[in-house]
């Protein structure tokens, strides 16, 4: 490495440990920062240095941005990987990072800026050629009159967005003309209230898409590629719960054609570092709805199928080495799944924290598990639920299917419930197991209507 000896690892769970081990097979020190709920996490004991930053609630630890400084000053480190939630999208966090002399593991904060401004995003992507939903081109503005004509304009339905939103949140879909004003006022209190931030813009509605996502990866000299798409199209309340790659039915015409744009996308904003484009998919369209700047849960998936390592190359990326490989080493080989596996009950969701008393994990040929999770490990309440994901890579997507519900079989994870069974079901879905399913098949799913 150049520049990189010591990683400060900004984030908890199974994210953390992923990353503790891409830098000791790089040979880079680690050190680790935990809140007092998380001091028996799996990546604390492993790391060469552990720092408790405070009580468990988030923004007195995880979010902290003057206590993760802080750390990493005494104890000397280079870099900061922010991982996935948290400070990963705080433009403020990267450049407060940069500018107390470490290296941010990841984009410039001007494109993390960027891309958290939704109004500003989709311009810089116009600009780009990369296709996005037909829309205000722009946030709205106070004149009624002009309102509903853009929306006549569009053709209902359509959707009022929050330009600073995120999480599912400040989105209103208007089926009624009538209805529109009204869901312009909420969307921009919204986005006021949750995000600080009154801009709204207007979208056409798309009603049976399909989430499509194209990862990429840039350097700082102004190389990047697309490593190929995810297909996140089973979500419940706009969470992703299984993911698959590729996406069923995409032609490696279509995948070069998508995948280009995006990359050239990010040579003319100038981007660094490891990113996602998502797209809603509808009749063989692409419609951009957002970038994040950081590593996604489902990377695994990616990594699977082309055989890079997403977080060892962000690694690599901020220490200002070149990419090694150009767009034509990119191969897409093989089909991987990966199943998100949540503390919860598989009825009705509520989070289910508490004592493993009991845990096997899967295995066999093709089976990976990124988890945190141990025998005896207690899963505290203050935290996502999240405590691992089940990935399977096999030939075809029936082999991945076919692999991933004897490996959910396998698992075994007593003392809080689960959300196995629901996975369970989804791998046996008639529906699921023909591919290609809309955003709302889940729901639907669960709803008993299909
Ligand atoms: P967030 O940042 O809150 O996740 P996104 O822009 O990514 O917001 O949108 C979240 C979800 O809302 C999408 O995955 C999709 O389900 C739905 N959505 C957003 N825009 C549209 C649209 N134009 N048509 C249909 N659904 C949409």
């Amino acid at each position: 490495m150049n520049k990189i000896n010591k990683v400060l690892i900004a984030n908890r769970g199974e994210i953390a440990l992923r990353i503790l081990r891409a830098c000791k097979e790089l040979g880079i020190k680690t050190v680790a920062v935990y809140s007092t709920a998380d001091k028996d996490l799996k990546h604390v004991r492993l790391a060469d240095e552990a720092v408790c930053i405070g009580p468990p609630a988030s923004t007195d630890s995880y979010l902290n941005i003057p206590a993760l400084i802080a750390v990493a000053e005494i104890t000397h480190t280079d870099a900061i990987h922010p991982g996935y939630g948290f400070l990963s999208e705080s433009a403020d966090f990267a450049q407060r990072v940069e500018e107390s002399g470490f290296i941010f593991i990841g984009p410039r904060a001007e494109n993390i800026r960027m891309m958290g401004d939704k109004v500003e995003a989709i311009k810089a992507m116009q600009n780009s050629d990369v296709p996005c939903v037909p829309g205000s081109d722009g946030a709205l503005g106070d004149n009624d009159q002009e309102n509903i004509a853009m929306a006549n304009k569009i053709g209902l339905p359509i959707i009022i967005k929050a330009s600073g939103g995120g999480g599912g949140r400040g989105m209103q879909v208007v089926e009624n003309s009538a209805d529109l004003l009204g869901a312009i006022e909420l969307a921009k209190s919204e986005g006021l209230n949750f995000f600080g931030n009154a801009q709204v813009y207007m979208e056409k509605f798309l009603t049976t898409p399909r989430h499509i996502e194209i990862q990429i990866l840039a350097d700082e000299y102004g190389n990047a590629v697309h490593l190929g798409e995810r297909d996140c199209s089973m979500q419940r309340r706009h969470q992703k719960v299984v993911e698959e790659a590729p996406a069923p039915g995409i032609t490696p015409k279509l995948r070069a054609k998508i995948g280009n744009i995006c990359a050239e996308a990010c040579k003319t904003i100038n981007y660094r570092g490891a990113g996602t484009f998502e797209f809603l998919f509808e009749n063989d369209e692409f419609y951009f709805i957002e970038m994040n700047t950081r590593v996604q849960v489902e990377h695994p998936i990616t990594e699977m199928i082309t055989g890079v390592d997403i977080v060892r190359e962000q690694i690599m990326i901020a220490d200002g080495q070149k990419l090694s490989f150009t767009q034509n080493d990119v191969q897409i080989k093989g089909f991987a799944l990966e199943c998100r596996i949540n503390a919860e009950d598989p009825n009705n969701f509520m989070p289910s924290p508490g004592k493993i008393t009991q845990f096997h994990t899967a295995g066999g040929m093709g089976v990976r598990v990124d988890s945190h999770i141990y025998n005896g490990y207690s899963v505290p309440p203050h935290y996502d639920s999240m405590i691992g994901k089940l990935i399977t890579f096999a030939d075809t997507r029936l082999g991945a299917i076919i692999k991933m519900q004897n490996a959910l079989d396998e698992m075994v994870i007593d003392g809080i419930k689960t959300n196995i069974p629901l996975q369970e079901r989804i791998m046996g879905d008639k529906t699921f197991r023909k591919g290609g399913m809309n955003i709302h098949y889940l729901e639907k799913m669960l709803l008993g209507a299909c």
